[in-house]
């Protein structure tokens, strides 16, 4: 058996930097995050252990600060916070402030803003809450919800595939052939790498394990990826769900990493795989010797 990892893979400087800030914050003083800081169960339960709290809904807030994750927050969403009389701390990411700034440009210039997107996700409603109108579409199916405008500004929410992204605003461009589609990629360049890297991974695998949180949208996505490319994947919280049965002993077994994955999770991955393989290399060995 042989094990390799993706190029890129696992957790971002976004990521890393809103749980720094998260640690610095929370020093001898309470503080409460707006919702999951990381999706990743992991990461949470450790800043639970050591007091911070996790709301989402903002009554319920017990702390005098708060902390808005890395996948930001409308202005409307943070002046309501504010109100309460609680203090913000923005652990924004810098991708996520910048798809911001970019739907804005769109609207400013008279386009209809489109958002490619999961619907309901915390970083497309901070994308899109302070919006007078826009339309969120996940899928090429729900370009007809799209109404016609004359100019068509087409952002994503920063994770998302990048290929799917391009496909489906050329079928903007071919559903409003007599509009003006302007497409601003927001999608971050973490995301974009990890894609790539996936690619390669998943041709040269025949199986992979994506390591991330039940909930983590871009583990999911490249799970899926790898079973597009032909690859067996399995989509792992950490080390303790990996059956040995998965494998034969043949394979080439690839690990990749969701954006919010701690390095020590995948590591502790890596490692339970190095076992299962030399118990192969052992099984095989000792059949050798027997015949
Ligand atoms: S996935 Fe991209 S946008 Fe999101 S926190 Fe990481 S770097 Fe920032």
């Amino acid at each position: 058996m042989k094990i390799k990892r993706a190029q890129h893979y696992g957790m971002c400087f976004g990521v890393r930097d809103a749980i720094d800030l998260a640690r610095e914050h929370s020093k001898g003083q309470p503080l409460t995050i707006l919702g999951d800081l990381v999706h990743n169960e992991k990461v949470m339960e450790d800043f639970r252990r050591s007091g911070v709290t996790v709301e989402r809904d903002t009554s319920r807030v017990k702390s005098t600060k708060v902390m808005i994750t890395a996948h930001g927050a409308s202005r409307k969403r943070i002046e309501e916070v504010r109100s309460l009389g609680l203090e913000v701390v923005e652990a924004t990411c810098p991708l996520v402030r910048y798809a911001h700034r970019t739907v804005e440009k769109l609207v400013s210039r008279g386009f209809y803003p489109v958002i490619i997107g999961k619907k309901g996700h915390v970083e497309v409603l901070g994308l899109t809450e302070d919006l007078a109108e826009c339309t969120v579409i996940e899928n090429p199916g729900e370009i007809e919800q799209i109404p016609p405008h004359p100019k068509l500004g087409v952002a994503a929410q920063t994770t998302q595939p990048i290929s799917r992204v391009r496909g489906m605003v050329e079928m903007i461009r071919q559903r409003f052939p007599s509009s003006e589609v302007y497409f601003m990629d927001t999608v971050c360049r973490p995301t974009k790498e990890r894609q790539k890297a996936i690619e390669d991974l998943a041709v040269e695998c025949d199986v992979v394990l994506a390591v991330g949180g039940r909930d983590s949208n871009n583990t999911r996505q490249l799970a899926e990826k790898s079973r597009a490319l032909g690859a067996r994947a399995y989509h792992i919280q950490g080390p303790e769900d990996i059956d040995a049965a998965w494998f034969s002993g043949e394979e080439t077994v690839g690990i990749t990493a969701g954006t919010s994955t701690p390095d020590e999770l995948i590591d502790a991955v890596e490692a339970r795989m190095e076992q299962i393989a030399s118990g192969f290399a052992k099984r095989v060995m000792s059949e050798v010797a027997a015949v």
